[in-house]
């Protein structure tokens, strides 16, 4: 009999809304997505800095609509699902990747630079899994993936306020599991080690951070955004049909060690 287990890591002819698409982590999911079937929402902060991911999506056979998203906006959360839904008529799989990560002590911290980070990478992922949510419960289906962080699990220096929104988000990913698993929609999160992306570009740039990095991750390497990627696109399949509520830690062992 053939193995069926490759097939079951596909999303044909599925909807995906992604937040915070542009780049890194957000745009590795797109693109995987894509390849694996699905039809591709793109929420972007600046509607037209979507920088060639639309092409690259189309030429994988499978549409791209852009979406002005600016996840600390409750009106352009409304708005950008709306029209998703409008446009593809579903969507399916939501992946909420937007996130920031200003640096900065304990003693240094503005409450305007607290409140901003819990808008966008706390606040935006709760209002945009509430909206698209309410769709999914109208269809009874729906994949929620949450990107969370190992900076949830552990403390990094200066970054006090992103390891609380991070941990937020995966409490926020069992409460939102256990209330929404009767209408067929699973909730979870990953939860990546360091990740060459553009928002990590200067912080690794550094060499004696880098070090410190590497000697912290066991398996030897700092992730690429592909390794967020494979996880979450298992996570939307029907392959993780029995998962919800979890966080996957794509660590390389670092919480483990
Ligand atoms: P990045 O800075 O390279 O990209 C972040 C994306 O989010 C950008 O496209 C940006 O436009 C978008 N964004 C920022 N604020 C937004 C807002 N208010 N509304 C909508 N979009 C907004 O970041 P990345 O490294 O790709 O990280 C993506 C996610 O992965 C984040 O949630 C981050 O916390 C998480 N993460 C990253 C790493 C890492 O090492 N790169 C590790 C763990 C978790």
């Amino acid at each position: 009999m053939a193995n069926q287990n490759s097939d079951e890591v596909k999303v044909p002819g599925k909807i995906a809304l992604v937040t915070g698409a542009g780049r890194g982590i957000g745009r590795a999911c797109a693109l995987a997505l894509a390849e694996a079937g699905a039809d591709i929402a793109l929420g972007l902060k600046n509607i037209h800095s979507d920088s060639g991911l639309i092409k690259e999506i189309e030429a994988l056979g499978r549409k791209a609509l852009p979406l002005q998203m600016d996840v600390s906006r409750m009106d352009e959360i409304k708005s950008a699902v709306l029209k998703a839904a409008e446009y593809f008529g579903r969507i399916d799989i939501l992946i909420n990747n937007a996130g920031i990560a200003p640096e900065n002590y304990i003693e240094n911290v503005t409450e305007a630079d607290f409140d901003y980070t819990l808008d966008v990478n706390l606040k935006g992922t709760f209002f945009t899994s509430q909206e698209a949510g309410r769709l999914m419960i109208r269809q009874q289906f729906g994949r929620i993936i949450n990107i969370s962080s190992q900076a949830g699990f552990i403390a990094l220096p200066t970054e006090s306020v992103y390891c609380m929104t991070k941990a937020g988000i995966s409490h926020l990913t069992k409460c939102f599991a256990v209330e929404w698993a009767k209408y067929n929609i699973t909730v979870n999160a990953v939860a990546p080690t360091f990740i060459y992306t553009p928002g990590t570009e200067d912080y690794l740039a550094n060499e004696e951070t880098k070090k410190m990095v590497l000697s912290k991750i066991v398996l030897g390497r700092i992730g690429d955004p592909k390794d967020v990627a494979n996880a979450v696109l298992f996570l939307a399949s029907p392959a993780a049909a029995l998962i919800t509520g979890t966080t996957l830690m794509i660590d390389g062992g670092w919480t483990a060690s």
